[in-house]
């Protein structure tokens, strides 16, 4: 049955917002982060030109031999661009600018929206020893354009950052729509694995009226594990360092990691209702 294809294969999952500044990129360093901390093996994969999860990471620019826009490109394996992270049990294939010519260069080819899935699936392809990551996450660009429907072709699931501020439901229908589409013409099997609410103030009376509204909007989508505005988290990437390394002891810190038990959990709910 299904289970057992996906035995030994990672659990792959978009993070994604057409909205800049809603927190994919912190959610994809820290969460990859906690996740690692509690065993899990993960690969973070930079789909943003901007390269912000590689720069967070502390990964140089000049270290980046290989990019995902080689990657894409079908230049070289995704293996070869993968480099490990300070933070054991987790490494990241990183970007760089070239990738926001990607859409141009790749034109009309017929596999254009498979570029990602092929290249997740032929991480095991002769290499010894096999990949062993049990988790995927992809950094996807602040847009809906052929990169994140890359990711979302190549994905099991979405998880999706929504910023506790007035507009956070606007574009979240859209993104909805987005998936899909995917799901009716590239990837059948895609999920939405949870919305996370980011930067939430609990003073804010309208940080807490948006909570309602998207609760009772997405009801059990939501994850109960907010993320609180915590200047930590926005200090760490300057200093190459995810926040769970930068300051183990904040809110910040102490969210994601509950996040990450809430991702397992729900992970294992969705493998034994299926
Ligand atoms: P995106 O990848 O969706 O564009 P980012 O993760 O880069 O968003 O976050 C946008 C900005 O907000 C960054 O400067 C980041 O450091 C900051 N930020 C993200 N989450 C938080 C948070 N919970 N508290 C404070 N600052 C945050
Ligand atoms: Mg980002």
């Amino acid at each position: 049955d299904k289970d057992d294809k996906r035995a030994g294969q990672p659990r792959i999952i978009a993070l994604a917002n057409q909205k800049g500044g809603v927190g994919k990129t912190t959610t994809a360093i820290n969460l990859g982060t906690a996740l690692a901390a509690i065993g899990e093996r993960v690969l973070i994969i930079d789909l943003d030109p901007q390269g912000n999860a590689s720069t967070g990471l502390g990964i140089d620019r000049r270290n980046r031999n290989y990019s995902t826009y080689d990657v894409l490109i079908g230049e070289v394996g995704l293996r070869e661009a993968v480099i490990a992270t300070a933070v054991p049990r987790l490494s990241i294939a990183p970007s760089t600018m070239d990738l926001s010519g990607l859409e141009l260069e790749l034109g009309n080819a017929r596999d254009r929206a498979f570029r990602l899935r092929d290249a997740i699936a032929g991480l095991n392809h002769n290499a010894q020893p096999p990949a062993d990551y049990t988790y995927v996450l992809i950094d996807c660009p602040p847009s809906l354009n052929l990169l994140t429907v890359n990711a979302m072709a190549a994905s099991d699931a979405i998880l999706v950052p929504l910023q506790c501020e007035f507009f956070a439901l606007e574009g979240l229908s859209q993104l909805l729509q987005t998936v899909e589409q995917v799901r009716s013409t590239l990837n059948p099997d895609l999920t939405i694995h949870g919305i996370v609410l980011t930067m939430f103030d609990s003073r804010n009376n309208l940080s807490n009226q948006v909570v309602a509204d998207v609760r009772q909007f997405m009801g059990k989508k939501v994850y109960d594990t907010m993320i609180p505005r915590n200047v930590r988290i926005s200090e760490a990437p300057s200093y190459g360092k995810p926040v769970l390394v930068y300051d183990l002891k904040c809110t910040g810190s102490e969210a994601y990691l509950r996040l990450a038990t809430e991702v397992i959990q729900r992970e294992r709910e969705l493998r034994t209702t299926h």
